[in-house]
């Protein structure tokens, strides 16, 4: 007996809007102090009628066309009855049957895995608007529970796919590409750590023959796991819970219960209350709210979609020759646009620099793919290590895309070599000073002037008598030694190899 898992995901997203989802508080975070941001809407009051906030509207569509969902022309809204001491109308203002994003898809690239499930399409079943709950806080030493209305009414899209995930893997990968989408088209700050996105992840057992083909018809039923907040405990939940219902058909049981919670501590799942069925929330139409007319919006937000990050990706690989691991760091990283910058400033250097021959073409080429190389190298591993280390975002640096390629050019052009080179990021970071400027007032300048390098090696070498003779008996690992020795007393700007050329010339070799 051979079991797969079937894993399907529902995200909530918090919407980056001014304001609440139905009434005109502002859309605070957790930070904001208690039961400061709420009205008669939020707080449920008799009569307190809602309207509906045009901006989780269009960031609603602008997230399905992303997801490359159909925008139906009308959706409307719908009442889910459910009684619990955060909701306090009674019921939660959610779309059921008429949700503003249907019939989606997301393709994602799976790390390290092999084909045909490397490259895999996620369905997505629909989107929907609705409200979240306010937020229960259990006070033990009054022994008491205080609810902060600030997030009641936040303006949520909730977001369903289809059971196409076969991994804990593909569904954490899912999930980073959502977040990347989500991020780049303005929908939501998506941070899972603080409740933007949340997730629930379902999974059930298929029995599969040697064929691969299923051994049942339809799937076993699925349990769901509530509220995982980050993409680690979405991993970790799933592979754990896999691994329970392994477990119990092996015994020759089956698992019981719908939904279950999941303890980040104890790295386990544990039972909760029955699920609700659609009959439970007794949904009706919500009488207070005129249904959502979609064309004009839809079209509207079709012309304002950024490039994705998977087509950031791609154009990093097609224009300059990014790897794809590159490409993923430098478009995850939120750097696209200073690294689209920088590119600009280096291909606009470079074609003026090589317009001369009929070769240009190919030369041209050859060195976009190099610079591309040098930066995502300066980009990806020395200058994302330095804000690593000083705990900075790029955007709190206060280097420019312009300063960047300079510095690029420094290296290229040999005028500095990485050791120093290092060195000047460093100063950049800090000061945002122009790198030429850095580089003189520091010294940090490779030596230019081939004399000074011939006298330092001729001094050298007659300073250092017995380490001359030991190379002529062949330790030439002691040549290197004196190119250290050379690197150290130009405080490293000798470049290495004309140093070691100029020992090895001057020793006959
Ligand atoms: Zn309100
Ligand atoms: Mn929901």
């Amino acid at each position: 007996m051979r079991l797969i898992p079937i894993i399907g995901l529902e995200i909530h997203l918090r919407l980056k809007t001014q304001s609440k989802m139905f009434c005109a508080c502002p859309n605070v975070d957790d930070a904001a102090p208690i039961n400061t941001s709420i009205c008669h809407v939020c707080t449920g009051q008799p009569g307190a009628l809602p309207a509906v906030n045009q901006e989780a509207v269009r960031l609603g569509v602008r997230a399905g066309l992303a997801l490359n969902c159909r925008i139906p022309s009308e959706a409307h809204f719908d009442r889910k009855n459910y009684f619990y001491p955060d909701l306090p109308k009674g019921y939660q203002i959610s779309q059921f049957d008429h949700p503003i994003c249907i019939d989606g898809e997301v393709w994602i690239e799976v790390p390290g895995q092999e084909k045909p499930r490397d490259t895999i399409r996620i369905g997505i079943t629909r989107a929907h608007l609705e409200e979240d709950a306010a937020k229960n806080i259990h006070d033990g030493a009054s022994n008491s529970t205080l609810v902060d209305f600030n997030r009641a009414g936040a303006p949520l899209l909730e977001i369903v796919t289809e059971p196409d995930f076969r991994s804990p893997l593909e569904a954490k990968t899912f999930l980073q590409e959502l977040q990347a989408i989500m991020r780049t088209a303005g929908v939501s700050l998506a941070d899972m750590e603080k409740g933007y996105m949340r997730c629930d992840a379902n999974v059930s057992l298929l029995e599969i023959g040697e064929d691969n083909m299923p051994l049942q018809a339809g799937y076993n039923p699925k349990i769901e796991i509530k509220n995982l907040n980050s993409f680690r405990s979405v991993e970790r939940a799933l592979a754990y819970e896999i691994e329970r219902q392994e477990g119990l058909y092996k015994k020759g049981e089956t698992p019981q219960g719908a939904t279950r919670g999941w303890d980040e501590n104890q790295g386990q799942t544990f039972e909760q209350r029955l699920k609700e069925t659609f009959a439970d929330y007794r949904y009706f139409p919500e009488p207070d709210l005129q249904p959502l007319a979609l064309e004009k919006i839809a079209q509207e937000e079709r012309g304002r979609l950024p490039e994705l990050p998977a087509a950031s990706r791609k154009r990093l690989h097609d224009e300059w020759g990014f790897s794809a691991d590159d490409a993923r760091v430098l478009v995850g990283n939120g750097w696209l646009d200073f690294t689209d910058a920088v590119m600009g400033e280096l291909g606009g250097w470079l074609e003026s620099s090589d317009r001369s021959d009929k070769s240009a073409g190919d030369l041209l080429a050859e060195r976009k793919m190099k610079l591309a190389k040098l930066a995502s190298g300066w980009l990806t591993s020395k200058l994302a290590g330095l804000l690593v280390q000083k705990n900075m975002a790029l955007a709190e640096t206060k280097i420019s895309p312009e300063n960047f390629a300079e510095f690029l050019h420094l290296i290229e052009t040999g005028k500095i070599n990485s050791a120093n080179a290092q060195k000047l990021l460093a100063i950049m970071v800090e000061t945002g000073k122009d790198p030429s400027h850095i580089m003189e007032e520091n010294h940090l300048g490779q030596m230019s002037d081939p004399a000074a390098l011939t006298k330092i090696v001729s001094d050298l070498l007659a300073q250092n008598p017995d380490q001359v003779k030991e190379i002529a008996g062949g330790k030439v690992a002691l040549i290197k030694w004196f190119v250290g020795v050379v690197m150290k007393s130009t405080e490293g700007r000798a470049n290495p190899e004309s140093a070691e050329q100029e020992i090895k010339r001057q020793l006959g070799m």
